[in-house]
């Protein structure tokens, strides 16, 4: 065949690859890098996303999953086995606290979950058979900044693995890795793809070993991802950069007007100088804090509806770091599964709604947002 000289990486939307016989079998077995053999232990569109992702994350290599919740699955096996015993922050994705509390307590993996002001102090919360502590740079849904540098000196004293949920701050903002996490997990169907049409994951390594252990979790549970996200997914990472000074900007902006509006109670965005992490954020993210913010208008079904229904440009969304500005509601949707009093503690109440910043002009979304709330 013709050989081409293609750009960019085409799509392998193949199953398996073939062999010409037996010698060159045993070529692949050992040296798997240099062929491929079946796609769900390895594809060339998989890998380069995996790839892409590792360098942005600066860590050992790097595995591609079918979803951000697989990543986490396999993030906790690479590390635990049935008798083991993990640590979660309390604030954390809905899917994440489920997993590990509905699921994975099923097969013999224990949780605790951490209120967030004792992360850096486990020393209450730590067991022998404790293996690592789960936590988001950037907390969902209302935006706790943790220290990612100071979490790792605290898991190391306490013997146990940092694995880090890097999904609402992109390793433009921070990289975990650098700072002493073990492992980074994404939602790549976030910001690392960013349009909204991808459901993905990726799992990335600081050790060599933990990497294999991960691989082979994707590997025998099935957790892979095809071809063709993964081609969507390394296509959307080229521009990650550029979108999330866009985001961050537009939400500064968006997280300004909302602060001074009276019908806005209380807005979380780590930009702002009344955030309590508002220094940290701007260290550890190189002055960049990310497209997400949430506010609290009133408590009441009414107003949440009407402001929902009044908004002509921002559509609700239960999902988030898209091109496109969209707005979600975690207590109905991301946290449904929290109990009424972690929900209370957390302060995520019926008026809290969550704005992912997308990358249009910020004038529109501003006019927006103040036409909606004039009606509520
Ligand atoms: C969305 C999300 C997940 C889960 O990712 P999926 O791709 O939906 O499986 C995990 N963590 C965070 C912080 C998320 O926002």
């Amino acid at each position: 065949m013709t050989q081409f000289h293609p750009k960019i990486t085409p799509i392998y939307q193949t199953s398996v690859f073939t062999f010409e016989d037996l010698n060159e079998l045993e070529a692949y077995f050992e040296q798997p890098g240099n062929q491929y053999m079946y796609s769900r232990f390895g594809n060339p569109n998989t890998d380069e996303l995996a790839a892409e992702v590792n360098k942005l994350e600066g860590g050992a290599g790097a595995v591609v999953t079918s979803s951000g919740m697989s990543a986490i699955l396999v993030a906790v096996l690479t590390y635990c086995q049935a008798g083991d015993h993990v640590l979660c922050a309390e604030e954390i994705y809905g899917g994440s606290a489920s997993l590990l509390s509905q699921e994975l307590t099923r097969i013999g993996i224990a949780v605790t979950f951490v209120p967030g002001d004792e992360l850096y102090n486990l020393g209450n919360y730590v067991q022998d058979n404790t293996k690592l502590l789960l936590a988001e740079t950037i907390s969902n849904p209302l935006l706790q900044v943790l220290d990612i540098q100071k979490l790792a000196i605290e898991t190391k004293r306490a013997g146990i693995k940092l694995v880090v949920d890097n999904t609402f701050a992109s390793p433009i903002i921070t990289k975990p890795l650098a700072l002493g996490a073990d492992m980074v997990m994404h939602s790549v169907t976030k910001y690392l793809s960013g349009h909204s049409d991808v459901t993905a994951g990726v799992v990335v390594c600081r050790e060599e070993e933990d990497l294999k252990r991960a691989k082979q979790v994707v590997m025998t549970f099935g957790v892979n991802l095809s071809p063709f996200e993964s081609w969507l997914g390394a296509r959307g990472l080229k521009t990650l950069k550029l979108r999330m000074r866009q985001h961050s900007q537009g939400a500064l902006e968006i997280a300004r007007f909302l602060e001074q509006h009276p019908k806005v109670e209380q807005v979380w965005y780590p930009g702002l100088e009344q955030h309590p992490q508002h220094e940290l954020a701007k260290v550890q993210g190189n002055g960049l804090y990310g497209g997400m913010l949430s506010f609290r208008i009133a408590d009441d079904l009414e107003t949440v509806n009407t402001f929902m229904q009044a908004l002509q440009h921002i559509p609700f969304a239960p999902s988030l770091a898209g091109v496109t500005t969209s707005i979600s509601h975690p207590l109905r949707t991301s946290h449904r599964s929290f109990s009424p009093e972690k929900l209370q503690k957390l302060n995520i109440t019926l008026g809290v709604i969550r704005l992912s910043v997308g990358i249009e002009d910020g004038e529109e979304l501003l006019a927006d947002l103040e036409q909606a709330l004039e009606r509520v």
